[in-house]
C-alpha cells in the first residue's frame, strides 16, 4: 500500500459501471494508478431494491480489484436523500448489512457507525449536497467533502471537522480531479479511515468542476456504457 513518493492521495468519491460510472472497479485502479493515485473510494449510488444483496456483490468487485493490486479501494455507498447526498464508506470488504431499515440520515449513521465505517456529507455546496444542512447534521458526520468548492458560502473551513475532496468521477478522464491528501502514510484501510476522522488530510483539486461534468458526458456515447449489463453487479 506504500508509495514511494512524498504525497498519498486519495480521490474519495468515483462511480464504476455497478451504477452510472463507465469502468469496472478493475479498471478503475488501472487508470487511477496510471494517473498516480494512491487510492480510491468507490461509492456507487445506492440502488433502490435488494440493496443489501447487490451492495454484498458489489463489494466483491471492489475487494477484487483492491486484492489484484497494490492500492488502496475504499468499498463505499453514495445515498440520496431529499436534504442531500451522503457517502458511507467501510473499512473492509465483508460487512454483513441490513440498509433495508434505512430510510432518513439518522438510519444510516446509525449502520455505518455499526460498522466502524465514515460518514461524509457529499459535494457539500452542490444543490445535490447537504448545503447548510450541513449544521444540523455536523454530529452525525465524519467528514465534509468540499468539492466543487464555492466562493459564496464556504462555510467548511470555519467548522471544526475534517474536510475531503473527491472528483465524483464517472470516466477515466476526470478521475483525480479532486483528491484528498494525506499528512501522514497509512498503512491499512482502517488507518485511512481513521487518519480521515482525525482530521490528518485536506483537499486539494487540480481541475474546475465544471470540466469534470463536461467530460463525463462523452460515456452517453460510449458503446460500453449503452449497452451495458443492469445485472453486472
Ligand atoms: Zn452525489
Ligand atoms: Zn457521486
Amino acid at each position: 500500500m506504500h508509495d514511494s513518493s512524498d504525497f498519498f492521495v486519495i480521490d474519495m468519491h468515483v462511480h464504476s459501471f455497478c451504477s452510472d460510472g463507465l469502468h469496472s472497479p478493475d479498471a478503475l485502479v488501472k487508470y487511477a494508478k496510471r494517473k498516480g493515485l494512491n487510492g480510491i473510494a468507490i461509492v456507487d449510488h445506492a440502488p433502490k431494491v435488494d440493496i443489501d444483496v447487490i451492495v454484498k456483490r458489489r463489494f466483491k468487485l471492489y475487494k477484487h480489484a483492491f486484492d489484484m493490486n497494490d492500492f488502496v479501494v475504499l468499498p463505499g455507498i453514495e445515498f440520496s436523500f431529499p436534504e442531500g447526498h451522503l457517502l458511507a464508506i467501510f473499512p473492509d470488504f465483508d460487512c454483513d448489512f441490513s440498509f433495508g431499515e434505512v430510510s432518513c440520515i439518522g438510519d444510516l449513521y446509525g449502520v455505518v457507525k455499526d460498522f466502524d465505517g465514515l460518514l461524509i456529507a457529499a459535494h457539500i455546496y452542490r444543490r445535490s449536497g447537504l448545503r447548510d444542512k450541513v449544521l444540523k447534521y455536523i454530529d452525525y458526520l465524519d467528514a465534509l467533502e468540499v468539492y466543487p468548492p464555492s466562493r459564496r458560502f464556504n462555510f467548511a473551513k470555519e467548522l471544526n471537522i475534517p474536510r475531503v475532496a473527491g472528483s465524483d468521477s464517472h470516466t477515466s478522464l476526470t478521475l483525480g480531479f479532486a483528491v484528498t491528501v494525506f499528512r501522514n502514510q497509512p498503512t491499512s484501510i482502517y488507518d485511512v479511515l481513521k487518519l480521515i476522522k482525525s482530521g490528518e488530510v485536506y483537499p486539494l483539486f487540480f481541475k474546475p468542476y465544471f470540466l469534470r461534468r463536461v467530460l463525463d458526458c462523452f460515456r452517453w456515447f460510449s458503446p460500453t456504457y449503452i449497452f451495458k449489463r443492469a445485472d453486472v453487479c
